[in-house]
């Protein structure tokens, strides 16, 4: 096996995270800084990055990144040059992510946009920024998706539409990136508690009130039965954050890390729906998530 697939070790090793202030990211840079790696903890505020920094056993710096502000992305940058020395980056875990839940039909613009600067161009700011560490520090990239990155569920098509963007950037960048030897990873988890299922809801209900009267009545009965569905799911799952950076961990560390990792039952159920079954079928076991305004 040549060597620019990896050493196993992480020691000596640094790890970019983005959206370390919580959830999946802070569980990551803690995880990560545990088992050996110098983590590097993307945050957009000091104070979550010096609570990480308190938090952590083991070697974490935190430093402030807005993936969708250039100038950020370039301090950013600058930082961990100087952090890394001439060493460059080992990986790369575009995780920072929102998830915009509404019926398409009342989604505000402004909203969508989010969606797609954060969880689209905001990832690939930062992979076009951070891909010279990378070459020199011959690392990879781990790209945080979702189930939901194979299956377009109701009321949650903005997020689905930025999901499936970052896999297509994903499939691509592994492609244009093998005679560079720059491994690129999906992982795609499924539901699990973190603070983005509250930010979900709020943020939901506002774009529902957003339209006209009549249009929230078609779907505001179907619309609040998802979201309570939904949030039991997550306060339900059996997946933690851990198991996430556990499964994040084990693709820095593989000699020849997999293309994608599914993380809980429902993420690989979906990924196995949307390569077997056909639309219609899909289409009817989700059926039931619609339904009539009443
Ligand atoms: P959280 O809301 O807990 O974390 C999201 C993180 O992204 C926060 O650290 C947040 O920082 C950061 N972030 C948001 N906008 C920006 C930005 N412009 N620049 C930099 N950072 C930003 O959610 P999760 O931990 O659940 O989600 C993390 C990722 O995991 C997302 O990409 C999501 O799509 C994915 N995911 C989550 C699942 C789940 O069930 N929780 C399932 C599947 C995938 P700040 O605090 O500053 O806002």
């Amino acid at each position: 096996m040549s060597k620019s697939w990896g050493p196993t070790s992480p020691a000596g090793r640094t790890v970019l995270i983005t959206g370390a202030s919580s959830g999946l990211g802070e569980a990551c840079a803690l995880h990560l800084a545990r088992t050996g790696f110098h983590a590097l903890a993307g945050v957009r505020r000091p104070e979550d990055g010096e609570r990480l920094r308190v938090a952590a056993t083991g070697r974490l710096t935190s430093v402030i990144i807005d993936v969708t502000d250039e100038k950020s992305v370039q301090a950013a940058l600058q930082k961990v040059t100087e952090l890394t020395g001439g060493t460059g980056l080992w990986g790369l875990v575009n995780n920072a992510g929102i998830a915009v839940t509404a019926p398409l039909e009342c989604v505000p613009m402004e909203l969508l946009h989010r969606q797609f600067d954060v969880n689209v161009i905001g990832h690939l700011q930062v992979v076009q920024g951070f891909l010279p560490l990378l070459r020199a520090g011959a690392g990879r990239i781990v790209n945080i998706s979702s189930g939901v990155g194979n299956v377009a569920l109701p009321y949650l098509g903005a997020y689905a539409a930025a999901q499936f963007a970052k896999e297509a950037l994903s499939d691509t960048l592994r492609r244009e990136l093998v005679p560079q030897r720059i491994p690129v990873v999906v992982i795609q988890p499924g539901a699990v508690l973190t603070p983005l299922w509250d930010k979900m809801s709020d943020e939901g209900n506002r774009a529902l009130n957003s339209v006209p009267k009549p249009v929230q009545e078609l779907y505001r009965h179907s619309f609040q039965q998802f979201m309570k569905d939904n949030e039991t799911s997550a306060r339900t799952s059996r997946t933690t954050p851990d198991d996430v950076a556990r499964v994040v961990f084990r693709a820095l560390i593989a000699k020849r890390p997999k293309t994608r990792y599914t993380v809980g039952r429902d993420a690989t159920g979906a990924r196995v729906l949307a390569r077997l079954l056909p639309d219609r079928a899909i289409d009817r076991i989700l059926g039931g998530i619609v339904t009539p305004a009443r």
